[in-house]
């Protein structure tokens, strides 16, 4: 009789009791942005992917967005590095620091159990950079960690039945990565992540304003031409924007004004490389499949899918429905915010 009472405390079953007492936490670890969501709390950590580091200490001089500001004002001394580039981990050592710092952070206050940590990560990333993000979670004291593919959180996130027979597409168009993803089943059926995303859209800017008008602008000024005049489809009301950089010819600062048909010339290549990318991948899908994203349309997730009109042109070059999420920007956090709670999808979906 007491046997059976010991072993019916078992981990499974004390968990509801346990995850009372701790503060479980779903981490979407992206390329420009890492998001931090604590169950019972909501999102309660929303900073980039940036550690300001003292090259000759090699101590942290901030993390997340102070450490972005920092972006090409800093002293000799002082480097920003963003350890994620292209949806993969470029630097170790750096990320497992911003984790903890995140993971922290999101702690304020103690908790009386260690918590589960559910880590959202790109799709391409490799066996030892799976382990380096998963030994960080459990130095910053996770009791439990689990990975899971940030194409699939962003399909639940956006309130995509993922778990039906049937298919659901959604497009993560994040900052190093666009990934687009056919789920059924709760099975990644395709997926294919390409390099051409946000930052990469900054890049364009900032090589057509040099190549038309001779001016220099920095990745922050590109980033916010992007997101107050960019677009993928003619605009209905005109934009303009007056731009500060340096003159290449004079060397000095010079201000121009650009408008939207510029950035969209600026931007068109990128845009058609995920729109191809968008095409290929229905192209790939087994035809019942296709059958259901017909009717059920493209979802788009990630900040990119707020570009002015990106919808608009996927809906044009497709003749599919498309919508962009509610809230793009943290689609895949709130997946994995939604997952804390389902242990059984977890174990079927996790990566590790
Ligand atoms: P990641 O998951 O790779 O960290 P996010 O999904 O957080 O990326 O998206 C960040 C990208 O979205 C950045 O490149 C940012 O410039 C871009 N972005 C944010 N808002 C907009 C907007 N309004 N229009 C176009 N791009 C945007
Ligand atoms: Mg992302």
């Amino acid at each position: 009789m007491r046997f059976d009472w010991v072993t019916r405390l078992s981990l499974d079953n004390l968990r509801p009791l346990l995850s009372l007492l701790s503060e479980d936490l779903a981490i979407d670890l992206g390329t420009v942005n890492t998001r931090v969501y604590a169950r019972g709390r909501g999102i309660v950590v929303n900073e980039a992917s940036a550690v300001a580091l003292d090259d000759s200490t090699g101590e942290v001089q901030a993390v997340g967005k102070e450490a972005k500001e920092m972006l090409g004002r800093t002293p000799r001394n002082i480097r920003v590095v963003k350890p994620l580039k292209d949806g993969v981990i470029a630097d170790f050592k750096v990320t497992e620091k911003m984790l903890s710092y995140f993971i922290q952070k999101a702690h304020q206050r103690r908790t009386l159990v260690h918590p589960r940590i559910v880590i959202s990560v790109p799709s391409e990333i490799t066996q030892v950079e799976k382990r380096a993000v998963t030994d960080s979670a459990y130095r910053a004291k996770a009791s439990e960690v689990h990975l899971v593919e940030q194409a699939m959180m962003a399909a639940i996130g956006a309130g995509l039945p993922v778990t039906a027979p049937g298919g659901n597409m959604v497009v993560d168009i994040g900052g190093g990565t666009t990934d687009v993803a056919v789920i059924s089943l709760s099975g990644i059926v395709y997926s294919q992540s390409l390099r051409t995303a946000g930052n990469h859209m900054d890049e364009a800017i900032m090589n057509y304003l040099k190549r038309k008008y001779n001016l220099l602008i920095g990745e922050r000024t590109a980033e916010q031409i992007k997101t107050e005049i960019g677009s993928a489809y003619t605009l209905d009301k005109p934009l303009t924007m007056e731009i500060k950089g340096r003159s290449l010819i004079e060397g000095i600062p010079k201000a121009i004004t650009v408008d939207d048909s510029e950035i969209r010339e600026a931007l068109s290549e990128c845009v058609s490389t995920i729109v191809s990318a968008v095409r290929l991948a229905l192209e790939s899908t087994p035809p019942e499949l296709s059958a259901d994203i017909s009717d059920r349309g493209i979802v788009l997730a990630g900040g990119g899918a707020l570009l002015k009109n990106l919808d608009k042109r996927i809906r044009e070059e497709t003749g599919l429905p498309v919508c962009v999420a509610d809230d793009p920007l943290c689609s895949v956090v709130l997946g994995t915010g939604k997952i804390l709670s389902d242990f059984k999808l977890l174990r079927r979906i996790s990566v590790e």
